[in-house]
């Protein structure tokens, strides 16, 4: 214990800074790639970089060619430091490293040597850059592999807007300091607008309407603003949790509710903010829990209470998912919105039942269609659907499956078209049941696959046996194991 009662702890010895290198000499000690790296993260801080090494790797060769740091092609001697204020050494010789170390120690320049804890007087840590915000990472040298990994799960979590919202709130720094002198009331000042609209505005895009508001709420008597919501509309994707975006992500953790649908899985519901509000507004089929009309209602009354409101649909709101319905409620009550596209189950389909979507050789173009029956028959544009080298993807054709198949064939497409039927597409039951328009209603009637379930149709479904690759777990009792046209896969 010192006389201040701080004990430096024996995991944890280092200082943590940040250190203003612009326009201040800097020198590393190799040529290869290692010290490529080190250069590189010295030349983004702005250090005036000088590189001692007989031999340079293709990048620092490069570096060099365009200007960007200045190459003594030599081996190193304890002179080259003077006048340097940070020394970085990185060759594979330990002798040269250690004579760097102890050269540099003498004249009390911080200097780090790669992957020697015990030669430095610093250590850099793995860094997070959504400039000018950093995050920094250190595990003290203990594993360097946990810092990358902890980096890159809070990079998937901080939105690269940060960065931006960053840049903005230094630009208001001065005025915010005018504006409040006492520096509790500014904290909250900033507490307020990062957490509120502003924040809000600069997440989805809406930067110069956040200058804006800044500028509007630290005016000589203003007073603080009403908290504004928002809507978030969502596509949650196929179903399987993996294939979220991750904006969608990080919408989800901020969200005060979740309005969320039927073909939304629990999982993905799950990974909502843990006190959030959940509002199940259905859609299954016909059985309804909301009608449309009282979802645009509900989602603009929430936002103008204040609150963030996530709406999540399956796949990709904008694709048969009445997205555009919603949005259109939304802009004419003024409620400010931002949309997250999602993989829409096509997409999921197709990569999880190796059936791509356009080929060169089989298919130059793509349609999708909805299958819903109106008054128990389809209404399709057949001609436009019965096309060679097309594929026809069908969004909620399970029912219709009958019908569109005879149309198809009666249209023109050969009835030995192959044509397949996915059921619970990205997901652990996914089954697919494969034949040709004049098979397929047959062998989907008595595997019993119901939606949610896609169907496709075209030359395409042909390479799912060198392409599929998806092997869902151990099958269950329901499983059809003696059909060799149905796959769990
Ligand atoms: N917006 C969604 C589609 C909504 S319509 C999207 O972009 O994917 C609902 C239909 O989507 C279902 O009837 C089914 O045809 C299809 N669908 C959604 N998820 C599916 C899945 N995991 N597997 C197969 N089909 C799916």
């Amino acid at each position: 214990m010192t006389s201040s009662g701080i004990a430096p702890s024996a995991d944890r010895a280092y200082f943590a800074a940040f250190l203003d290198l612009r326009g201040k000499p800097g020198l590393v000690v190799g040529g290869g790639p290692v010290a490529a790296l080190k250069a590189e993260a010295m030349l983004r801080s702005g250090v005036r970089l000088t590189v001692v090494a007989p031999e340079l790797c293709a990048r620092l060769s490069e570096l060099t060619l365009v200007g960007a740091l200045r190459h003594e092609a030599k081996r190193f001697q304890p002179g080259d430091l003077v006048g340097a204020e940070i020394v970085i050494a990185a060759t594979d010789d330990p002798a040269v490293n250690e004579s760097v170390s102890n050269a540099a120690k003498a004249l009390r320049i911080p200097v780090n040597v790669a992957d020697n804890a015990q030669l430095s007087t610093f250590i850099m840590p793995s860094v997070l850059d959504r400039p000018p915000l950093q995050i920094a990472i250190s595990t003290a040298g203990a594993s360097p592999v946990l810092a990358r990994k902890l980096r890159s799960m809070i990079e998937a979590l901080v939105p690269f807007a940060f960065g931006r919202l960053a840049a903005l709130a230094a630009r208001f720094r001065a005025a915010s300091k005018r504006r409040y002198a006492d520096s509790e009331a500014r904290r909250r000042f900033w507490e307020d607008a990062i957490d509120g609209a502003v924040g809000e505005m600069v997440l989805s895009g809406r930067e110069a309407q956040a200058a804006e508001t800044l500028q509007r709420m630290l005016a000589p008597g203003a007073s603080a603003q009403a908290p504004q919501g928002m809507v978030y509309l969502v596509g949650g994707g196929p179903g399987n949790p993996d294939l979220l975006t991750l904006r969608a992500l990080q919408v989800m953790q901020r969200a005060d509710v979740v309005l969320y649908d039927h073909l939304v899985a629990p999982q993905i519901v799950d990974l909502a903010r843990r006190d959030a509000e959940r509002v199940y507004v259905g859609k299954e089929s016909d059985r309804h829990a909301l009608r449309q009309e009282e979802i645009n209602a509900l989602m603009v009354r929430l936002a103008k209470e204040g609150k963030r409101v996530l709406r999540l649909k399956g796949g990709d709101p904008y694709i048969f998912g009445r997205g555009g319905e919603e949005i259109e409620s939304l802009a004419a009550q003024g409620v400010p919105f931002e949309v997250v596209p999602g993989i829409t189950a096509a997409s999921g389909m197709a990569a999880y039942a190796g059936i791509p979507l356009t080929h060169r050789d089989y298919a130059h173009s793509c349609v999708f269609v909805t299958g819903h029956l109106k008054d128990g028959s389809l209404s399709l544009n057949w001609d436009v659907l019965a096309r060679p080298r097309q594929t026809v993807v069908i969004y909620m054709g399970v029912r219709g499956l009958p019908q569109l198949c005879e149309q198809l064939v009666a249209h023109g497409l050969p009835a030995s078209t192959p044509a397949a039927l996915i059921e619970r597409a990205t997901l652990p039951r996914q089954r697919v049941v494969a034949g040709t328009l004049a098979t397929l209603p047959a062998l989907a009637a008595r595997e019993s696959l119901r939606p949610p379930a896609l169907a496709i149709v075209g030359e395409v479904v042909k390479l799912r046996d060198k392409l599929g690759w998806y092997r869902p777990g151990a099958l269950d009792q329901e499983a059809p194991a003696d059909h060799s046209n149905v796959a769990r896969t």
